[in-house]
């Protein structure tokens, strides 16, 4: 397929990657890697490198790679009619069986679904339809939105803003000043040692609670979290975290997005993270496991609460003004029926469960007594080992010794791919769905080597 000797070179001179090191990349100094093919948890390189995925992509190739039964839906649908737009009341078969589907694994107080691409998109709708909503209730000032530090929400205007990592706000001018941020749940990295779990739970609380105080209940319209903390580091909420900030916001009439760009449709082992943690969301966001990143498709579910004021607001002002020319797409759409399917007739919900379990398990057996192991945690089919300098003390490592990326490209050397995580130095892991036990062993076995190349 790929026969261009060029072909690296014509990266470096033309191609405008995503989080790279721009200057580095164009020198030729940071690696590139050209991808030619997948199949089940692994992908293969141009240089025929076989690789297990233990990141599936980006944690979006929830089934694994290539599965025939969603090419075929996709070229089926091409076929049959590539594209239509979703404007004024047009759908397609699968556009609106899509949206069915989605609405019967969902919360049962959740109403309808709309369609976009990303991840980021879905956030920037979710704000705009809170903003609207709000409007429509004649309460103008109550506009403010709550994210976390730590937190990913997506890296345009307002949902880069939502972000809570430092590299995604700097010259960048971000965040936008609707942003607020508080205390990330994230416990193994608080302030002082000697909290409990419980009291810490207690802290996040008390800080949200501090947060409302100062800015005032009536300017904030709603909070936006990840039911487990991803890109900030893979970190599930320290116990009772949900109850304690739910019972907050409903106290402050505050409403909640659940982003479950990540969690949604299996990932921690329930159909959904709101399921997982008793969560009462307003809005949900769905995109990478929509499709397993067959083809780009996100979503916004809407509850029947907010709902009711949407239709409230086009019955008093006319047709909402909001879509984008490629809302609920017919080959991604078609994509997203096809890959629900999958999930069901696999079983790969409670595959990512068990296999989950035994995968962190066999990590904590390997590494959990390494000097430079501070904590090895996730959920479902997610796993984190966070590296520290000394754990007695829990000192962190100099960010300029870059010990999370030497170990992720030690890791790549074993034919493993991990994820150093931007912030701090977390090795993080999001296999495919489908992972066996015997490719959980070897991520494992790899990750050792690799630390050991890195640590001696
Ligand atoms: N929300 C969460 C929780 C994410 O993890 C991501 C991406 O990783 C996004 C939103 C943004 O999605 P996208 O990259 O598709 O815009």
């Amino acid at each position: 397929m790929l026969k261009n000797d060029q072909l690296e070179a014509w990266d470096r001179d033309n191609f405008f990657h995503p989080s790279t090191h721009l200057a580095e990349f164009a020198r030729g100094d940071a690696p590139q890697r050209v991808i030619t093919g997948g199949e089940g948890c692994y992908i293969q390189d141009r240089e025929g490198n076989r690789l297990l995925d233990a990141f599936a992509g980006l944690y979006c190739v929830n089934v694994g790679y290539g599965r025939s039964e969603i090419t075929e839906a996709i070229a089926e649908q091409a076929r049959e009619l590539a594209y239509y737009h979703a404007y004024v009341g047009h759908g397609t078969e699968a556009s609106i069986t899509l949206a069915k589907m989605i609405l019967d694994r969902a919360p049962d107080h959740m109403s309808k679904v709309y369609f976009g691409l990303s991840g980021s998109d879905a956030n920037e709708t979710n704000i705009k339809l809170i903003w609207y909503y709000n409007n429509i209730l004649g309460r103008p000032e109550k506009k403010k939105i709550i994210s976390r530090w730590r937190g990913y929400h997506g890296s345009g205007l307002m949902t880069g803003s939502l972000t809570g990592l430092e590299l995604f706000h700097k010259k960048f001018d971000l965040p936008l000043s609707q942003v607020i941020h508080t205390e990330a749940p994230y416990y193994f990295r608080r302030d002082d040692l000697s909290m409990s779990e419980d009291a810490f739970t207690e802290h996040c609380a008390h800080e949200l609670e501090a947060l409302i105080a100062r800015e005032g209940a009536d300017t904030i319209a709603a909070m936006i979290g990840e039911p487990v903390l991803g890109t900030g580091g893979i970190v599930p909420p320290p116990a009772g975290y949900w109850d304690a900030i739910q019972a907050v916001l409903e106290k402050h009439d505050i409403l909640l997005i659940a982003d479950e760009v990540v969690t949604g449709f299996g990932r921690l082992g329930t159909m959904f993270g709101s399921e997982h943690y008793g969560l009462r969301p307003d809005l949900i966001t769905i995109a990478k496991g929509l499709t397993s990143a067959y083809a780009p498709l996100s979503g916004s579910i809407v509850s029947d609460k907010m709902w009711a004021v949407l239709e409230q607001g086009t019955d008093e002002n006319g047709p909402i003004g909001h879509g984008w020319t490629y809302s609920a797409h017919p080959i991604g759409a078609a994509a997203g029926v096809a890959n629900l399917r999958l999930i069901d007739e696999l079983g790969l919900v409670k595959n990512a469960a068990v296999v989950g379990e035994y995968f962190r398990d066999a990590m904590a057996d390997a590494l959990g007594d390494h000097a430079h192991v501070g904590d090895i945690r996730g959920e479902g089919m997610l796993c984190a080992v966070e590296f520290v300098k000394d754990r007695d003390n829990r000192e962190f490592f100099e960010a300029g010794d870059k010990v999370g990326y030497r170990i992720a490209a030690a890791l790549v050397a074993e034919g493993v791919i991990g994820r150093a995580m931007p912030q701090g130095d977390i090795l993080g892991f999001a296999p495919p769905m489908c992972l066996t036990r015997d490719e959980a062993d070897i991520i494992v076995a790899a990750t050792k080597k690799a630390v050991t190349a890195v640590f001696g």
